[in-house]
């Protein structure tokens, strides 16, 4: 069994500097911590950092994240995808608030809305000292080398979490649960790599069952990804003779939930015919064809013809947005792709 002695001795050493993070021997603020993870579930360390600070600065607090309006915690996570989550983050927000504080226990943790077991065990032990370890992608990649777990994911995702508790099970790591997750997380995000770990940096690499075989870059295995289905639907940029674009807003719950987009058509398997998809036009217009773009999502990929069309005055249900003012506006960033191409 490796050491954790030895993980956390290298920690000491090489810990990363994130925002998120307090200097060594610091309380950590469960705040910064469940905002770093639930931006983290989508997307990678450099890309969050950015959207990290902007975001504490609009909401340095849970309380000032708690009285925001929805519309502004919509706004602030524009571009980091997953907008559900948005809505989650603020509605937990609300429910801390309420409560007096975060939950120091993960029962607590779990119960706050899109709180998981993941995110529970990664605040629990990181922002409270829990004995617990937070079983990330990183975490996931040296459990699996370190044990030589042959079966592929995401079925062996319980195999992995057994041993990865049993690396957390030590006295040294009970002592620095904090510390210990974060020694994980630092070990698969700089040196247990995807491709080509860096073995010979490692701290653990007398104990490594993969390296002792040779298969260290073929873990963890994967079951192959079925292909994605594509969707398909027409978008309409009109725009006014003082610059307003028409935008609208979409229902509250479901993909994109309460963000903006450009009027248009639902999303579906098969393409939208002229005339089907000019009846979806938010009213008539000189409709012209500006091109398609391509985004893809978690299940599926979009495939998106914008029109666009300039009148005198917008007659048509919706809101009406500067064109100056697009960039502060909650669009998903699939919309900003229609937008760019309709207006470049
Ligand atoms: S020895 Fe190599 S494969 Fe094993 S945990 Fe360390 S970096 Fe990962």
């Amino acid at each position: 069994m490796p050491d954790p002695n030895a993980l956390l001795d290298w920690y000491d050493r090489h810990r990363r500097t994130l925002p998120w993070r307090a200097l060594p021997g610091a309380a950590m603020d469960p705040y910064r911590v469940w905002i770093s993870e639930i931006m983290l579930q989508q997307t990678t360390v450099a890309a969050v950092i950015p959207y990290f600070h902007r975001f504490l600065e609009r909401f340095p607090t849970v309380e000032a994240l708690a009285q925001a309006e929805s519309e502004s915690v919509m706004q602030a996570w524009a571009g980091l995808g997953y907008y559900a989550r948005a809505r989650n983050l603020h509605a937990c927000a609300r429910a801390v608030m309420a409560q007096g504080g975060f939950p120091r226990s993960l029962e607590g943790l779990q119960a706050l809305p899109g709180i998981g077991p993941y995110t529970a065990s990664a605040i629990g032990a990181i922002a409270f000292g829990l004995p617990t370890v937070p079983v990330d992608g990183n975490v996931e990649r040296v459990t699996s080398r370190i044990f030589a777990i042959d079966a592929p994911l995401p079925g062996s995702k319980p195999e992995i979490a057994i041993a990865a508790a049993r690396l957390g099970a030590g006295k040294a790591a009970q002592a620095r649960p904090s510390d210990f997750a974060q020694a994980l997380f630092d070990l698969g995000a700089t040196i247990c790599t995807p491709t080509n770990p860096a073995c010979a940096l490692c701290p653990w690499r007398g104990e490594c069952d993969a390296r002792k075989q040779g298969i260290e870059a073929e873990l963890p295995r994967k079951t192959p990804k079925a292909a994605r289905s594509l969707r398909h639907g027409v978008h309409f940029c009109l725009i006014d003779s003082t610059g307003n674009v028409l935008l609208r807003r979409r229902p509250p719950q479901g993909l994109y939930g309460g963000m903006s987009e450009l009027p248009g058509t639902p999303w579906r398997g098969e393409p939208w015919m002229p005339s089907e998809a000019n009846a979806h036009a938010p009213m008539q217009a000189n409709w012209r064809d500006v091109g398609e773009i391509r985004h893809g999502l978690t299940h599926f990929e979009l495939q998106l013809q914008v029109q666009m069309a300039e009148v005198v005055r917008i007659n048509a249900e919706g809101v009406l947005c500067a064109r100056a003012d697009l960039g502060g506006a909650a669009l998903p960033s699939v919309m900003r792709k229609c937008l760019k191409l309709a207006l470049s």
